[in-house]
């Protein structure tokens, strides 16, 4: 199977649970697309360009996967990239409905790409980008939440200070 899949988000940032989901996808595909997505309608906190450069670096050791940003439909994007699963992750019932949503509007508009849903690691089922950017301001901890890089992302943006 040579089938390529698209993982799309808003990775800002980019969690532990996220790279979950990526390791997961690439078990299953031999070419995976990370697409961070520039959301005009949801204020992000890291520019479209940080949130793509820490996830390559994140991944640069593996050829087989490729991030871009992408504006506009994701159907579009994946069709002009021969992708034809999107993956999307689960963490929990809550998940569900938004997803279920958005997967079957998705194949409305482009019935030969399909969803797959990906459950991450029971460690990660809990976490999420807001939450992390919530818990740093308020001066807890994200140690093993996130990949170092995004800690010191945040650092910087929260303080302006590099280590
Ligand atoms: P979006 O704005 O598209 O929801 P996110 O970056 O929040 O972007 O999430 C991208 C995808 O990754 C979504 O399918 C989301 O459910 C999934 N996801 C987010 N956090 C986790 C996690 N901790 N474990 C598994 N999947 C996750």
């Amino acid at each position: 199977m040579d089938t390529a899949a698209i993982y799309p988000g808003s990775f800002d940032p980019v969690t532990n649970g996220h790279l979950d989901i990526i390791r997961r996808s690439r078990e299953v595909f031999p070419r995976l697309i990370v697409a961070v997505l520039c959301n005009s309608r949801k204020k992000a906190m890291f520019s479209v360009a940080a949130r793509a450069a820490i996830l390559e670096r994140l991944l640069a050791d593996d050829d087989h996967i490729e991030v871009i940003s992408f504006d506009g439909l994701l159907v579009k994007v994946a069709q002009e990239r021969e992708a034809s699963v999107v993956i999307r992750g689960l963490r929990a019932a809550t998940d569900f409905e938004y997803e279920f949503q958005m997967a079957m509007m998705n194949r409305h508009l482009a019935d030969q790409i399909k969803t797959m849903f990906m459950v991450p690691h029971e460690d990660y089922t809990y976490l999420s980008s807001s939450l992390i950017k919530e818990i740093y301001e308020l001066g807890g901890t994200v140690t093993g939440m996130v990949p170092v890089e995004v800690e010191e992302q945040l650092r910087e943006h929260f303080t302006g200070q590099k280590e």
